[in-house]
């Protein structure tokens, strides 16, 4: 059995950005040292490593001298190449494995894995080229077309209505590889955050209900409000999930409720996810202390929730249009709390930050953020504009 990573140690983090920044506060406060790996500075991550280290993810020497410098190496971004991965972990131990990295980083790869495990997906069709889209009209319509690389919020997508819409669709994707799936009525949308240590224990945290606007995660709610079967088939297969890809250390199993009571995997995430970024305030042990407590050999924490009720909502750029949001007027309201992640230029749907608000109730949580990111809106603004609610 390997021996542990113990506090004092340098751990090593592909990626600067917030999920980055939430495991490296995680990190330091249990007396960690953390080098983050990014091709900017001034990273979210950065800002509260120890060392940041900038350089191309392409920069293999690079790589191979920050691998050098650590005892392990977790990612926070998704998109890391598979030649960085396998330089670092030439030098230190990549969890979780750079295999499942490239299976998670590309929609086909990963619905393909998915499939294989017998684990429910909607119906899908591979598309490699021009002639493979008379084929994958098969599987019906109204579908989404999705880019199989660098998807995430949405980003290459496209909704088809009919099988004469998928050809121009796909060209206005850019015609490479894609993922054609049937458009899913969904009920309700769910995940599990879970987390797998070196030794196969498995710790899951309860299923959360997320709302999305624009694609973008805009409220995330704990306990899901839903009803008790769609919560336990979702724990059974995100522990399927984990068990079935060997995962060690977090990954996050997006969900579809249906309308039947069925459930299909949507996406995995083999990071924390922003859905769960709520256990920072409401569980006994946030997913970012586990993922460090996965990645470093050590017993997993509790993933019990410790207050009735939370809710988080993100804070995207859109809030900054009219001016810097007024923080005293979200601050005013007692269950809240603010998290920034640093960044300096605040774009529409660029992610600066979100709020948890914990409450007696799911209904409470949720009303109290919603009412507390609308107070956040500069006094000048006119209601209704500039916040992608
Ligand atoms: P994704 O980037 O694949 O997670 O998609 C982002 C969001 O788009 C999801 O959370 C859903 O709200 C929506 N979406 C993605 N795929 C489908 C689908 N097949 N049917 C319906 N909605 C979808």
């Amino acid at each position: 059995m390997t021996e542990p990573i113990q506090p004092g140690a340098v751990l090593g983090v592909l990626g600067g950005g917030q999920l980055g920044r939430m495991f490296t506060l995680a990190a330091r406060r249990m007396g960690y040292w953390v080098d983050v790996f990014a091709p900017e500075d001034d990273t979210p991550a950065g800002q509260i490593a120890y060392r940041e280290v900038r350089a191309p993810y392409e920069d293999l020497a690079a790589v191979e001298r920050f691998a050098r410098g650590v005892s392990v190496i977790t990612f926070e971004f998704e998109n890391v190449p598979a030649a960085t991965a396998e330089a670092a972990a030439r030098h230190a131990p990549l969890r979780p494995a750079g295999t499942l990295l490239e299976t998670c980083q590309n929609r086909e790869r990963e619905k393909l894995a998915l499939r294989r495990h017998g684990i429910p997906v909607a119906p899908f069709a591979v598309i490699r080229g021009p002639e493979d889209l008379e084929a994958a009209a098969a599987i019906g319509f109204p579908a989404v077309l999705k880019t199989a690389a660098w998807g995430y919020d949405g980003k290459g997508q496209r909704r088809v209505d009919e099988a004469a819409a998928l050809e121009p669709a796909w060209r206005a994707l850019g015609g490479g590889p894609a993922v054609l799936e049937r458009f899913v009525d969904f009920a309700a949308e769910l995940s599990v955050v879970g987390a797998r240590g070196l030794d196969g224990a498995i710790a899951l945290y309860e299923p959360i209900l997320n709302r999305h606007a624009d694609h973008i995660l805009d409220l995330s709610l704990c306990p899901a409000p839903l009803p008790t079967a769609w919560r336990r088939d979702a724990l059974d297969l995100a522990r399927t999930v984990l068990e079935a890809f060997d995962v060690v250390g977090v990954l996050c199993v997006e969900l579809f409720a249906l309308a039947d009571g069925s459930l299909l995997v949507n996406e995995l995430a083999p990071r924390p996810h922003n859905s769960g970024h709520l256990t920072i305030d409401a569980h006994g042990c946030s997913q970012f202390e586990q993922q460090l407590r996965a990645v470093c050999g050590l017993p997993l924490g509790s993933t019990e929730r410790l207050v009735p009720a939370a809710a988080m909502a993100n804070l995207l750029g859109d809030l900054w249009q009219a001016g810097p949001p007024d923080w005293s007027a979200a601050l005013a309201e007692p269950g809240l709390r603010l998290h920034l992640y640093g960044k300096d230029r605040p774009r529409p749907g660029r992610k600066m930050g979100h709020l948890t608000v914990v409450g007696p109730s799911v209904e409470a949580a949720e009303q109290h953020a919603v009412a507390a990111r609308l107070a956040l809106r500069p006094r000048s603004e006119p209601a209704g504009e500039g916040l992608a609610t």
